[in-house]
């Protein structure tokens, strides 16, 4: 079965923005696992949350964000339901009372999502915006009030193409970081937000289920009731076993988080997606006859946004790219031109045989 899937194709880039590439050795386990987990005769989808099988999964993927993001004891790990949306709310339902003030800076489609959730809840100010050109950078400076109860950042913009390279770790309040399309990417102090969430579909596992990381010492001080299910410390006290989690997305990120451990954690990873981001965007900056949307010092690493000097030629270039392989390259719907993603598990190779069709491409019509 896992054969013929694999030689529909002989090789096959996989630049899709989310859901995304992962680990050829997290397909084969999770497969296998459907059929028969860990010899135990039953498939992972039909064994109990609550049981000797499946709670070890949950502690390990709760202890491995832990070891790879060197998480202090205050920082707690949960695996929510729901997407990064689901977030959007949760956020400011746990953390912003009606008269409270939430800072939050407007950097694109996923920040603009999130704040208008947060408006639901309290008044909210936008410590600073890039809208003024399309999203192309990312704010140099920032106007947070000292009274903002947090200070939002979105640190990778997936459609518009930009990450935040300089952390306003020093904005003198609480810092959330929606990580959700460059979490496990890079290095950054993570015990200096003070709630960080992603969900898995991007760069860490099965679409279903969110990361968030809370310090718990920002909890409580709401004065409205919130929904059990949406209150953080009530996930907390049950170890992330509050209600069934997504059981079977839960184990395809610990089998992710394993993997990235094995690659040598965070640190290695890092390394590799500069050389992965060097190496694309080092070739689409010397054809002319392609050009980059994002401002250089905030182009993402994880998505490359870009289109092309003869517009003309986008459709046709597209073509060759489906014709070897390469798929998920069309820019997002709301923005057009191109969209290459390179997360985690997308290999060196990958992007060396895009930049190789494209240099190929470029001189044909040059
Ligand atoms: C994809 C994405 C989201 C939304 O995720 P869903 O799982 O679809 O809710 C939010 N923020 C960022 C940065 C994203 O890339």
């Amino acid at each position: 079965m896992i054969e013929s899937v694999q030689s529909a194709k002989s090789v096959v880039h996989n630049f899709n923005a989310g859901p995304s590439v992962l680990p050829k050795e997290v397909f084969e386990e999770a497969s296998r696992a459907v059929i028969n987990f860990n010899d135990t005769g039953l498939s992972i989808l039909e064994i109990g949350h609550r049981t000797n099988l499946f709670e070890p999964v949950m502690a390990e993927a709760r202890e491995l964000v832990k070891e790879l993001m060197h998480l202090d004891h205050d920082h707690e790990v949960l695996f929510l339901h729901g997407g990064a949306t689901t977030q959007f709310m949760q956020v400011p339902m746990n953390l912003l009372n009606e008269n409270d003030l939430a800072s939050y800076t407007d950097t694109g489609t996923w920040a603009v999502k999130a704040i208008k959730e947060a408006k639901l809840f309290g008044h909210v100010e936008i410590a600073g915006s890039t809208r003024e050109t399309n999203y192309t950078s990312i704010p140099k400076q920032l106007s947070v009030s000292p009274t903002a109860v947090y200070l939002h950042i979105t640190t990778n913009e997936t459609i518009a193409g930009t990450q935040w390279k300089n952390i306003p770790y020093d904005c003198g309040v609480p810092l959330v970081g929606d990580m959700s399309s460059d979490i496990l990417s890079r290095v950054l102090d993570f015990n200096k937000f003070e709630i960080i969430y992603a969900g898995a579909q991007k760069n860490m596992g099965a679409a279903g289920v969110n990361l968030v990381v809370v310090n718990k010492n920002i909890l409580g001080r709401g004065n409205k009731p919130i929904p059990t299910i949406l209150d953080y410390r009530n996930h907390i006290k049950e170890a992330s076993m509050l209600n069934t989690p997504p059981v079977f997305a839960v184990y395809v990120a610990m089998l992710t988080l394993r993997w990235v451990k094995k690659q040598g954690g965070v640190a290695a990873l890092e390394k590799l997606n500069n050389a992965k981001a060097a190496l694309f965007y080092d070739t689409l900056y010397s054809l002319p006859l392609f050009k980059g949307v994002v401002n250089k010092e905030d182009r993402s690493n994880m998505n490359a946004t870009f289109v092309m000097s003869e517009p003309a030629l986008e459709k046709e270039f597209l073509e060759r790219c489906k014709e070897e392989g390469m798929i998920g390259i069309k820019g997002h719907r709301s923005v057009g031109g191109f969209r290459v993603s390179m997360y985690n598990a997308l290999k060196l190779e990958s992007v060396k045989a895009l930049t190789d069709l494209m240099k190929d491409f470029a001189n044909k019509k040059g």
